[in-house]
């Protein structure tokens, strides 16, 4: 392990982690992986008012269940803690205190009221919107005084007058920038807590971290964090910014429209694996990797092997966006790919209603269970669909309508007299011989026999097994439901009839 690649995954502690967070994490993980270095998990917890109570907890556990593993952070320590920002408060103190010497930075004692009315005068003048530098201008006396007096202040950047400043992106190469646009930006609040752009330099820096990759929304602000490098006399860390992800129609991806949250996705059923495969293909591309075998034209890849196959400078800087349809598409790539037991066992908390809708101790037993979700593994594309899928495998009285029997013009007395066949058919299969190869023999030899057209016979027997419209074929639920509970079904629907 090279101990000089350190790569953070630095998230507020909002509530939930967004997909977005999981995307830049995948790639904070990738990027320590394949140059050997430490991934640091650090909060970002200085904005108290977007905080909510056991957020960080929760951040831990759901990149736990993604399999995300971290090297150092608030719940495994390490020797450049604390990695929680709001326990770093001295720290801050004292480098805001440093800068102030070293002419980086100034005291402002304006009050939100001449801030608001200064704000509004520049706009009527149509002047950039940033602090118009007159506490810059404090003498030595003014400070002492006011200090003495206790009045409240901030400590801002003091951005040069003018000039230039290239930030250099691993992506995109050198950015420019005209220093006069910038604003002298706050680095410590009235409340003694930093900035973003403060906090997150000075731990950066502190925590010797060599890759930062954050949100392109960084971007405007970058050239201000390089000021803070060199006025801090610090190496940079080198820079890569991840674009916005947005939505198929274009705009940004927010909670209104749906779901962003992976607690969400989890709920319903989606896997960490075809998650995260969804997200790293959210900038990255492995037909743009030397490393990917040419012969792999699809995009599935486990964490292995993007381990293997990426390479940071490979990335992308167009929009990713969100398709949601592909990430079923993998999510249910995934599920057809896992052992059934491995599937039954996740899919069980997501059955508990259909066990209720059951009084046939059978029909709570693991192995049923375990080839009732068989009979869905191949159609499945969330966990979370497979009590609507399954129900009518656990329900002791199926609820359907009679004429859902029909099939196309037969008329309702003949569908009854199939019915009857298929029942004495079936009848005649001992409980030994009773599966889907056997069950399939014996009605599909007699339906050759008939004048009847296959759907005459299985149509009314698949509706008789399962009361839905849409279902798995009759012979795989026939063996699932087994002889009793078959004959049982097809009896009830003979008598709706
Ligand atoms: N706390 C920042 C955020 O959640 C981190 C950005 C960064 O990685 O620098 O957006």
């Amino acid at each position: 392990m090279s101990t000089n690649i350190r790569v953070r995954f630095a998230p507020s502690p909002t509530g939930f982690l967004h997909i977005g967070g999981l995307r830049a994490v995948l790639f904070d993980y990738l990027i320590a992986k394949t140059l050997g270095g430490k991934l640091i998990l650090r909060i970002e917890d200085t904005d108290k008012k977007r905080q909510v109570a056991g957020a960080v907890e929760g951040l831990i556990n759901i990149l736990d269940w993604v399999g995300i593993k971290f090297d150092e952070g608030p719940h495994l320590g390490g020797e450049f803690g604390p990695y929680i920002q709001s326990e770093r408060k001295e720290i801050y103190k004292e480098h805001a205190e440093a800068l102030l010497k070293k002419s980086g930075a100034y005291r402002c004692f304006c009050s939100e009221d001449r801030l608001k009315k200064m704000r509004e005068e520049r706009q009527a003048e149509k002047l950039p919107p940033r602090y118009d530098r007159v506490c810059r201008n404090l003498s030595e006396q003014d400070i002492i005084e006011k200090l003495a007096k206790n009045e409240p202040f901030v400590i801002r950047q003091k951005i040069p007058e003018s000039g230039e400043i290239i930030a250099h992106d691993e992506l995109r190469g050198g950015i420019k920038f005209a220093v006069q646009d910038l604003d002298d930006q706050v680095l410590i609040k009235t409340d003694g807590l930093p900035t973003y752009q403060f906090a997150n330099v000075v731990d950066d820096h502190l925590m010797k971290i060599s890759h930062v990759l954050r949100g392109d929304e960084w971007i405007p602000s970058f050239p201000k964090n390089i000021l803070l490098y060199q006025g801090f006399n610090w190496e940079p860390p080198k820079f890569i910014h991840l674009t916005l992800t947005l939505n198929k129609e274009g705009s940004k991806l927010s909670k209104r429209q749906g779901d962003i949250a992976v607690e969400d996705f989890r709920a319903k059923g989606y896997l960490p694996e075809p998650l995260l495969n969804f997200c790293v293909l959210q900038g990255w591309h492995p037909s743009a990797s030397d490393k990917a075998p040419k012969e792999k034209t699809d995009e599935i890849l486990s964490l292995d092997q993007m381990v293997e196959y990426f390479d940071f400078k490979d990335m992308g800087t167009s929009p990713a966006i969100f398709d949601v349809a592909k990430l079923d598409y993998f999510n249910g790539f995934y599920i057809r790919e896992m052992s059934l037991e491995k599937l039954t066992k996740l899919c069980l908390p997501f059955l508990g209603e259909n066990l209720k809708l059951t009084a046939d101790s059978k029909k709570q037993e693991l192995d049923y269970i375990q080839k009732v979700i068989g009979l869905e593994q191949e159609r499945l594309k969330k966990l979370a669909e497979i009590g609507e899928l399954t129900a009518f495998m656990f329900a002791d009285d199926l609820q359907y309508e009679s004429k859902l029997l029909i099939w196309k013009k037969i008329t309702p007395e003949q569908i009854k007299i199939n019915l009857q066949t298929v029942f004495e058919l079936l009848e005649k299969i001992s409980e030994a011989e009773w599966n889907k190869k056997n069950i399939e023999e014996v009605i599909m030899g007699y339906i050759k026999t008939q004048k009847f057209k296959v759907g005459d016979y299985l149509w009314p027997m698949r509706v008789a097994l399962t009361g839905r419209e849409a279902s798995p074929g009759p012979f795989e639920v026939a063996e699932v439901l087994g002889a009793a509970e078959c004959l049982k079904r097809i009896n009830q629907a003979i008598k709706k009839l």
